[in-house]
């Protein structure tokens, strides 16, 4: 049974709650659709546009034909060096400094992370994506949007939670990253989970979820049981990444599931 707070916070969000029919409804129960649309529309609200800019292909190498010679061989990659990173302003400017992989080529900028540097709940993704790629802040795009709506949907705003990935580049064309990048970029998010020694971890999508736990078994498995952070005791629940439920708006309804018993471990 939903408390009154969570009913409207869900019919805020445009959620259709059941509610007893009386026998004139009954009538018309057979042409009505069933649950699904209901639970289809979960966290749905008008999404702004993806910010996508459209930058022209023309460049000047477009035109000039290159010159017919073996391009040289690149650079090897000067080892980069990791400071002690004990506090949050070495955590953020190294990453900002950060050449160790070649994520850091591409991108356009850094996104370390947002939000409370002390919250109760630090959320995982995966990686930057286009949107967020320019902003400079994770989660901003239509999967950030879904996100801040399903946090509102058990009264939680963004600003009371941090939100980070598991990589700080924007992998190009939005592939998944690398194990050898997210690897080298581990030492950050591990930096900053010592800061923050948040109650509870939300892990959000296949990539994040099997690099923090180092498992490789499908999301629909490892969202059935809590976790904990291996080599901490920080429990761990995984859900489905909000870029999933776009595409799979079923799977809402697991993921309220998921977002009541979040709400409860953060008690
Ligand atoms: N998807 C992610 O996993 N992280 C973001 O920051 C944006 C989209």
């Amino acid at each position: 049974m939903l408390s009154s707070r969570q009913q409207q916070c869900l019919q805020g969000i445009g959620v259709r709650l059941w509610r007893k029919r009386s026998a004139a409804d009954a009538s018309s129960l057979a042409t009505e659709p069933l649950a699904i649309p209901a639970v289809t529309e979960m966290f749905d609200a008008p999404e702004t546009q993806s910010s996508e800019l459209k930058i022209p292909h023309t460049s000047l190498a477009d035109v000039t034909p290159a010159p017919e010679k073996a391009s040289p061989a690149p650079a090897p990659r000067q080892a980069f060096e990791i400071p002690l990173l004990d506090n949050w302003d070495v955590i953020t400017s190294t990453i900002q400094q950060c050449t160790a992989c070649e994520l850091a080529q591409n991108c356009t900028q850094k996104v370390p992370g947002v939000g409370d540097r002390k919250a109760n709940l630090l959320i995982v993704g995966e990686g930057p994506g286009h949107d967020e790629d320019i902003r400079g802040e994770p989660f901003v795009g239509r999967s950030g949007q879904l996100l801040d709506r399903m946090l509102a949907a058990i009264g939680i705003a963004r600003e009371q939670v941090y939100i980070t990935n598991i990589v700080k580049c924007r992998p190009p064309n939005n592939r998944d990253p690398k194990a050898s990048e997210a690897q080298q970029c581990r030492v950050y998010l591990d930096a900053q989970i010592k800061q923050i020694a948040p109650k509870v971890i939300l892990s959000v999508g296949r990539v994040s979820a099997h690099n923090l736990l180092g498992s490789n078994l499908p999301v629909g498995k490892l969202i059935q049981q809590v976790h904990q952070l291996p080599g901490t005791g920080i429990p761990l629940k995984v859900t489905y990444h909000p870029a999933y439920l776009l595409r799979s708006p079923a799977a809402k309804a697991i993921a309220w599931q998921d977002l009541k018993l979040l709400h409860r471990m953060l008690q």
